[in-house]
This record gives structure tokens, C-alpha cells and sequence, in this order.
């Protein structure tokens, strides 16, 4: 039997009215009605199972039986960091990143990025980031927001324990003591980092570390640094 469906919500309370894209997403795509049962996620990590009540013009009006255990969230908290990336390979390492288990994504622009920024963009990752949530059953969405410059996004690092600076021109990784619990991990856009850059986030406490003698594309090095990280920190089985 597939699992119930499921819908981020603002706050959970013993009624919940969906409404707006999700209510739209589930009338007509899913075709749910009185009586199904769904599964409601308020961000916070816990999952509350809930029951169609009532189906109104543009809303459900759904009663929420009680709370269900949430298993699936990783322990270690991961934060990456990316360059922009041309066409729609930024979102491609945002619905990636969702599904490894990254907490957080930041998207910076640095001096050889030739993607640029703008709103729109930034709210198209923003649901991809909830779509894949749900799609792989995670109970939190992770936060995606720009910097518009590395500096402020090495900055934005300030508090985690391991950071991980992926860079190009390095012939092997620098040593460093994995302290678990948290990490933030950096890999650059298509044009990748200058000397000078990689000399800032060292200064910022990042350590570089190689991801072997071949270039990887940006989106396959952030896929594959994610999972060495989430492997070594006990996340994939
Ligand atoms: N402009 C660079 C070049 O042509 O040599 C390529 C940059 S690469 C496409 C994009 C990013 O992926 C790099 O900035 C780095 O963060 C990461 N990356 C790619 N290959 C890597 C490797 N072998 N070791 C470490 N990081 C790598």
C-alpha cells in the first residue's frame, strides 16, 4: 500500500487547511478527498498523520490524529555551499543535495561565475528542494538561500565544526581530524576558484581537500563530496 501523501504546512494544529499550490497539487493531481488519509509536515523534523475532513472550493480541511515517528533525518548536520551553475544545474545539486541529506544549501557567486542571480531562480530551488523532501521522505525541507559573493558565504560557515573546500588545483587533501557533527562543505561553479579564493577560505578555517586527479563537473563534485561526507558520518546504511 503506497504511503500516505505528503504536504508541508505552516503550523499544525488540530484542523489544517490546505490551500494555495499544495491544495491545487492535491485535488487535481492526487485526486484526494474526504476521508484520505495524508501526512502533514510543519518543518520542524516531526510528522503528524491527518485525514481529509472535509473538501471545500479552494481548500481540505484536514483533522490532524496525532503525531507519527519521523526516522528518516540525518544526524550529522550538513550544510553545502555551491557555486552558481549555468541552465538548470544548480537545481539538478539542490534536488541532489535534499536527498543525500544536506540541511542547508547555500548558492554564492564567485569570481568566475557566469550564472547570475535573481528571485525567480532562487523560489524555483526553494520547491525543488520541498519536492524532493517529500519525494524521499525527509520531514524538513532544507533552507536554500544566495550569497552574493564567497566571502559572505564562508562567512555564513562561521559555526561549523568541519570545513570542507573543494579545490581543483590541489594534488591530494589536506589533513584534517573529522570531529563529526556538523559540516560545511564548499565546491566551486564551472569556473571553479582562483588561487586567491582558496587562500580566503582557508582563512575562514576551511581545509582543501581533492576529489582525485580528474576535473569533475561542479554538480558530480558536490554529489560526490556530499556522499563521501554523509558515508563517513554513518548517513548512507
Ligand atoms: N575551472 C576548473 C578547471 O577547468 O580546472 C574546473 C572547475 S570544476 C568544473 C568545478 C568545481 O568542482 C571546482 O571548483 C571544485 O570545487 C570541484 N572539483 C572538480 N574536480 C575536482 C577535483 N578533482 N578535486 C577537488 N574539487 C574538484
Amino acid at each position: 500500500m503506497a504511503a500516505p501523501k505528503r504536504f508541508f504546512v505552516e503550523k499544525i494544529a488540530e484542523e489544517v487547511r490546505l490551500e494555495g499550490e499544495e491544495f491545487r497539487h492535491a485535488r487535481n493531481v492526487l485526486r484526494l478527498g474526504v476521508g484520505d488519509e495524508v501526512t502533514l509536515l510543519d518543518g520542524s523534523g516531526k510528522e503528524y498523520a491527518a485525514i481529509v475532513a472535509r473538501a471545500e472550493r479552494n481548500a481540505l480541511l484536514l483533522h490532524v490524529a496525532g503525531e507519527k515517528p519521523a526516522d528518516r533525518e540525518p544526524r550529522a548536520d550538513v550544510y553545502l555551499l555551491i557555486g552558481a551553475l549555468k541552465g538548470d544545474k544548480t537545481e539538478l545539486v539542490v534536488q541532489k543535495a535534499t536527498e543525500l541529506g544536506a540541511n542547508r544549501i547555500g548558492v554564492f557567486f564567485s569570481r568566475y561565475s557566469s550564472a547570475y542571480p535573481s528571485e525567480n531562480k532562487l523560489e524555483r530551488l526553494r520547491r525543488v528542494a520541498r519536492e524532493a523532501a517529500k519525494q524521499c521522505l525527509r520531514a524538513r525541507v532544507p533552507e536554500v538561500e544566495y550569497f552574493g559573493d564567497l566571502a559572505s558565504a564562508l562567512n555564513s560557515a562561521e559555526n561549523y565544526k568541519n570545513k570542507l573546500f573543494a579545490c581543483e588545483f590541489l594534488e591530494r587533501s589536506e589533513q584534517t581530524s573529522d570531529t563529526g557533527g556538523s559540516y560545511c562543505l564548499v565546491v566551486g561553479s564551472e569556473g571553479g576558484f582562483s588561487e586567491e579564493e582558496f587562500a580566503l577560505a582557508r582563512s575562514c578555517g576551511f581545509a582543501g581537500v581533492s576529489l582525485g586527479k580528474r576535473i569533475l563537473r561542479a554538480e558530480t563534485a558536490a554529489i560526490a563530496l556530499l556522499s563521501v561526507v554523509m558515508a563517513r558520518a554513518g548517513e548512507l546504511g
